[in-house]
């Protein structure tokens, strides 16, 4: 008998990746339009919680209306003889994994940047509770992680008590995120490999070390360390650093050897503290992006929660087509909140000096970590709408990036950073790093490929029957 024989749909790995469109959706919980959202796991002692038990605290999905969003906190309790503290990263970072095995319902994101969507098909067949919901939570974090001995699923609607503990949650990322900051890559034993994001991004590989945060903000060196230990077979393993080849660049042997496997040769060199030349890869759950404005030949960054249109006039999703897909894009790299909070942040590119336009509320959290001299010297949305004010702010306040527009003639700058910054082109061509084909049972991935056809006719998958 299949472990969700008493699930009214089916759940699987072939249903990651499926996205709700706002036409096809039940309930939206969290996301844009919900300020407050989190999604929290502690380890607990063993007679501290029971387990598989799932509390709702507020609406349950039956009593939400067709078309309606709410804002959602999804609280684990695991406990178990190997479950530590620093475990606790990883197994939250799972949420995202088994929720989207649930045939109709989609998670995006992470921590307190949530966005689940329930559909209208799935919600018929009866997926109406989130008793239902955490049931397939916990079966499959019990199968998947059997260090998990007991697990216990709150699942928070009520929005007054979402806001409440929102405000803990907040601090207790915040705590996790401080836990490295002061170790030194070079000091590192070994730094840790995630593939957990290739069933979107097929070549993409975090190298997680402590000056560089996953891409997803979720996931530490410290967690990386403990679900290596734990799950050694798992999709977080470590990687033996080898011989470093430039600290500067931060590029490893190791890590070089790593991503040549784990992309299938795809990628076979990253240094890791760069936006340029050979970055790391960006799948599609990075929390910022730094990008290239060419016009001034520094960078911006956009966080996904900022809503607005950047200073080169294209909003955080835009960028993001852009920048996702598992590549090295010259110039359009995803990045976590806490790699800004590094003192390896870029440096090859001259780190926060080459830093000139960012959200006000993104600068408002980091700007503890912003160099005295620069950090009011970094434009926001309050400052400068467009380009062209830009470069009058940037050379009013004497920003550093205003020397290399005198010190590197245009000729001597590289090629590649001189180049109009790769614009995405979201209305009439599809950018695919990998795009899947489905051919008589084989599944044919077409690499960088470009197709030309006169018409294009994309029809929803019943219609086939
Ligand atoms: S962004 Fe990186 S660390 Fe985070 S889940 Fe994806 S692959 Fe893992």
């Amino acid at each position: 008998m299949s472990m969700f024989e008493d699930i009214p749909v089916d759940v699987g790995v072939i249903y990651e990746g499926e996205r709700v469109r706002r036409n096809d959706m039940y309930v939206e919980l969290g996301g844009p339009k919900q300020e407050h959202k989190f999604e929290l796991v502690k380890a607990k002692g063993l007679d501290e919680i029971e387990d598989e038990k799932i509390i709702v605290i507020g609406p349950d999905i039956k009593d939400m209306e067709e078309g309606s969003t709410h804002p959602l906190g999804i609280y684990v309790e695991v406990a178990g003889k190997d479950v530590e503290e620093d475990l606790e990263g990883v197994i939250e970072r799972r949420i995202h994994e088994y929720s989207n095995y649930i045939e109709g319902f989609m998670h995006l994101n992470q921590r307190y940047d949530i966005w689940l969507r329930l559909n209208k098909k799935s919600f018929q067949k009866g997926l109406n509770s989130f008793d239902i919901i955490g049931k397939v939570l916990l079966r499959l974090f019990k199968s998947e992680l059997p260090f998990i001995e007991k697990i216990q699923i709150t699942f928070i609607t009520d929005p007054e008590k979402v806001r409440e503990m929102w405000k803990e949650t907040m601090e207790i990322y915040e705590a996790r995120d401080a836990k490295a900051r002061g170790m030194k890559d070079e000091e590192a034993d070994a730094f840790y490999g995630c593939t957990l994001c290739q069933s979107f991004a097929p070549t993409h590989c975090c190298v997680i070390t402590p000056q560089r945060y996953a891409n997803c903000g979720a996931i530490s060196w410290f967690d990386g360390r403990a679900s290596a230990r734990v799950d050694p077979k798992g999709p977080i393993f470590s990687i033996d650093k080898g011989e470093c080849i430039d600290p500067f660049k931060g590029e490893y042997t190791g890590a070089n050897a790593v991503l040549k496997e784990k992309t299938l040769g795809e990628v076979t060199q990253v240094w890791l503290y760069t936006a340029f030349d050979y970055p790391h890869t960006s799948c599609g759950c990075f929390e910022g992006i730094a990008f290239y404005i060419p016009e001034v030949d520094g960078l911006g960054i956009v966080h996904r929660a900022f809503d607005g249109t950047t200073v080169n006039g294209l909003p955080f999703s835009t960028m993001a087509d852009s920048t996702a897909g598992g590549r090295q894009v010259d110039g359009f790299h995803g990045v976590s909140i806490e790699y800004m909070r590094s003192p390896k942040f870029l440096q090859v590119d001259d780190g926060w000096s080459r830093v000139v336009w960012m959200p006000s509320t993104i600068k408002e959290r980091v700007k503890d970590f912003i160099p005295e001299e620069v950090v009011d010297k970094i434009a926001t949305e309050n400052d400068v709408k467009t380009v062209d004010e830009l470069k009058v702010f940037l050379e009013e306040k004497e920003h550093p990036v205003v020397e290399r527009w005198k010190a590197i003639p245009a000729e001597a700058v590289p090629e590649m950073k001189r180049k109009e910054a790769p614009m995405p082109t979201p209305v009439s061509v599809a950018t695919v790093a990998t795009m899947p084909v489905s051919v008589g049972g084989f599944k044919i991935i077409l690499k960088d490929a470009k197709i030309h056809a006169k018409k294009v006719i994309i029809r929803a998958a019943e219609e086939e029957k």
